[in-house]
């Protein structure tokens, strides 16, 4: 292995397969494949995940009894005795040289492979003093060195990762190996960022991160690995963002004092809020600038992002141009609608929209330009200046520019749908939108990119909007900046028991005869709809039993699409008392007067969807109250349902949220080179993952070509792959 200068880089080491490693050759080889371990480098980052300190490890007599211990010694005698069927004990006598440590496992029965006599053994686990014996049941047992073999390191000893079919000590002496000859790497992180942020030298890092000669190494060298991954990731988004905004050709949308959304917030029932307008005003200096715009916006739920987005497209409108919205399902494309039509008929923009009958419609004529709004989903084609329309005479308006904005899913983009002159899409609820949307929507600009708000309320901490979205630019409305009048939400976890059935059933009647109304949500049936509609309708059958004076009414995925926006008509109108319902009530529904949600097998929705779902509430009379209706089995489910009690900020779950799960589940294919950090653990590395973002879009911004950064530029290439190839082509 070499590479020209005696230095190899990590990008030359990725093209080393890790068949080449000495010991970790044939099927070795194949099982690290396996694991995703393909290359010297992806071995160079299999970093371990803790170490035995042996200086430090107390003799066996001298270990305090009853406390998590970890002892090291040598396997003196091993045996298995079956004693029933499905009973196999493990017996081993471990020694230090001067006393000995009974140990048992039970059924382990690949302890007698792993653990020959004479292996030399780290144990850990508690040490109880039985009959005079010392023993130690079911610990851990990581192999420090087998007969034969002699250990590779001095006092610490890493524990690698396990991998399936290659054994620990082939695994420590083979990484041994490619550390060995990998070293020196060569180090593209300029020498001056280096020092001013103190990091490592990144060979140094390497070889004190696999072996140590002493712990005080480990930190510093894994905050220099984990800092040059971040950095990675973030010189990726920084190009990534440069390519798709700065370079790319937008539409410089007239910002005009007397325009359109100045109509609009004369003609609104309440005042801006200030986050409003300042989320506003960063919406359409964005959208004025010649480049297209990318931006989130954050807000929970009820933060009042709805009149944020029509200002953007209202300033679309202004310059000649179209505005489309997207939706992540069909009956929030209607409540958008719904609401954007009623925004801009109460300020007299618009004629009014009646319901979702949309039986008599006005004409036009009493305005001079009324806004014409349009509905297209899969099933709905409506429009606020007509009585009817087809769906083919709304494709060919929406293409001649009849149509000043449209609102449908997120199928909008991607069927042919043809703008005359799309100016800017907002995208609610982004979680279902990713990078590949994104370029199909570049795609529908003619000449020019439209400009993009996502829009959600799903709250990102911080940490994921440097990385997930870290090419986005970001607003947001923060919790203390709601617009005022949000009642409060008792929120109460409940056993499954009649008794506790009973308690909200009490509630649910209460609040009827207040005229007020409740969600019952039934639980979630993965990967099958048809089984989640059956046990709704089940539900719907069993508490119309149980509240015969009430009105309830059924709402479930499987319903034609016009069953459900009569149901959800019916329930906006006050015609239900109790709506029992999916989780298609999830996002978005607005019904003012509703102020109780049973939510049954609360244990079976993760945190955010939870929040989702509360968020129904709040919206107008209180107080409000939430029942979460559940039988918790697992520790995470025990905490998701407190953590909901506890609170109702939705920052503060998601940051629970991402505690309980771990930050490697969110990821998904979302952004490029998100998925392949390896080593970082952003919630922990939070102040690294600022560094390395603030140095990366500086480098990006100082040399934008990384003309004087070729090797940063070969590394990311490397390690992130096919992903950010695109970034490169000039
Ligand atoms: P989000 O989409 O962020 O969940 P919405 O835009 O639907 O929130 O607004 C939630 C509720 O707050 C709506 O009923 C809306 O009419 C109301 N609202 C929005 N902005 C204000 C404001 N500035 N003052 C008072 N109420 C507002
Ligand atoms: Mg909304």
């Amino acid at each position: 292995m070499s590479d020209a200068g005696g230095e190899r880089s990590l990008a030359y080491l990725s093209t080393i397969p890790v068949s080449r490693v000495k010991l970790l050759t044939g099927k070795r080889a194949s099982s690290l494949n396996a694991a995703g371990i393909e290359s010297v480098t992806d071995l160079l980052f299999h970093v371990p995940r803790r170490y035995i300190d042996r200086s430090t490890t107390a003799a066996i007599n001298d270990v305090p009894l009853g406390e998590e211990v970890t002892v090291v010694g040598t396997v003196q005698t091993i045996k298995m005795r079956h004693v029933r069927k499905n009973l196999a004990i493990i017996n081993a006598v471990v020694t230090d040289g001067e006393t000995f440590l009974f140990v048992t496992w039970f059924n382990q029965k690949f302890r007698v492979r792993q653990l020959a006599e004479g292996t030399q053994v780290a144990l850990s686990g508690k040490i109880e003093r039985k009959k005079g014996r010392l023993e130690m049941k079911s610990p851990e047992a990581d192999v420090l060195d087998r007969p034969g073999e002699s250990l590779v390191t001095g006092r610490v000893v890493p524990v690698h990762p396990g991998v399936k079919g290659v054994g620990p000590g082939y695994l420590r002496r083979g990484i041994h190996n490619a550390v060995k000859r990998s070293l020196p790497v060569s180090d593209p992180i300029p020498a001056e960022m280096r020092e001013r942020l103190s990091l490592m030298d990144r060979s140094a890092a390497l070889q004190s991160i696999h072996f140590p000669e002493s712990l005080d190494e480990v930190v510093p060298a894994r905050d220099r690995l984990v800092f040059d991954e971040l950095f990675r990731l973030e010189v990726a988004l920084a190009l990534q963002k440069r390519r798709q905004i700065d370079e790319a050709v937008g539409i410089a949308h007239v910002r005009a004092s007397d325009g359109l959304m100045a109509e609009l917030v004369k003609g609104l029932p309440f005042p801006l809020t200030t986050a409003q307008q300042r989320v506003i005003d960063e919406v359409q200096t964005d959208m004025a600038r010649p480049h297209p715009m990318h931006r989130l916006l954050l807000g929970d739920v009820g933060s009042g992002k709805t009149v944020v987005a029509v200002a953007a497209m209202l300033t679309a409108v202004d310059g000649g141009h179209q505005g489309a919205v997207m939706a992540p399902t069909e009956v929030l494309a209607v409540q958008h609608f719904l609401s954007i039509g009623g925004l801009l008929a109460g300020a007299g923009m618009a004629p009014p929209l009646e319901a979702l009958g949309m039986s008599d419609l006005f004409t036009q004529t009493d305005f001079d330009r009324p806004v014409r709004i349009a509905l297209l989903t899969g099933s709905n084609a409506e429009v606020n200046y007509r009585e009817s329309i087809t769906r083919s005479e709304l494709l060919a308006e929406i293409a001649d520019g009849a149509v000043d904005i449209v609102i449908g899913t997120h199928a909008l983009i991607q069927e042919g749908v043809h703008f005359h002159h799309l100016g800017v899409a907002v995208v609610d609820e982004q979680h279902r939108f990713g990078v590949h949307q994104r370029v199909e929507l570049r795609e529908k600009g003619a000449e020019a990119e439209p400009d993009l708000l996502i829009m959600t309320a799903t709250p990102i901490p911080r940490t994921l909007s440097m990385t997930l979205y870290g090419d986005l630019d970001v607003s947001s409305i923060g919790r203390d900046e709601m617009p005022p009048g949000r009642p409060e939400v008792e929120t109460v976890a409940l056993a499954k028991t009649p008794a506790a059935e009973e308690q909200w059933l009490e509630r649910v009647r209460d609040q009827a005869a207040a005229g007020h109304q409740t969600f019952v949500v039934c639980p979630l049936v993965e990967d099958s709809l048809k089984i989640e509609a059956a046990s709704a309708t089940a539900e719907h059958k069993r508490l119309s039993g149980l509240l015969p004076d009430l009105r309830v009414g059924l709402l479930h995925g499987q319903m034609v699409p016009a069953d459900k926006a009569a149901v959800m008509a019916a329930f906006r109108d006050r015609q239900l008392d109790v709506l029992v319902a999916t989780t298609v009530i999830e996002v978005g529904i607005d019904i003012p007067h509703s102020t109780v949600m049973v939510i049954e097998d609360a244990d079976r929705f993760g945190l955010s969807q939870l929040h989702q779902l509360r968020g129904r509430l709040s919206r107008g009379v209180g107080p409000n109250y939430c029942y979460l209706v559940a039988e918790p089995t697992t520790t995470e489910s025990e905490e998701r349902l407190a953590a909901m009690v506890a609170s109702d900020d939705g920052f503060v779950l998601a940051e629970e949220d991402l505690r309980i799960r771990g930050t490697g589940t969110v990821f998904g294919a979302r952004q490029a080179g998100a998925a392949d950090l390896r080593i970082s653990d952003i919630m922990r590395d939070t102040q690294l993952l600022v560094d390395a973002r603030r140095e990366a879009f500086a480098m990006v911004a100082a040399d934008p070509g990384l003309v004087d950064h070729q090797a940063v530029s070969a590394e990311v290439q490397a390690l992130l792959g096919d992903a950010v190839a695109w970034l490169f082509v000039s």
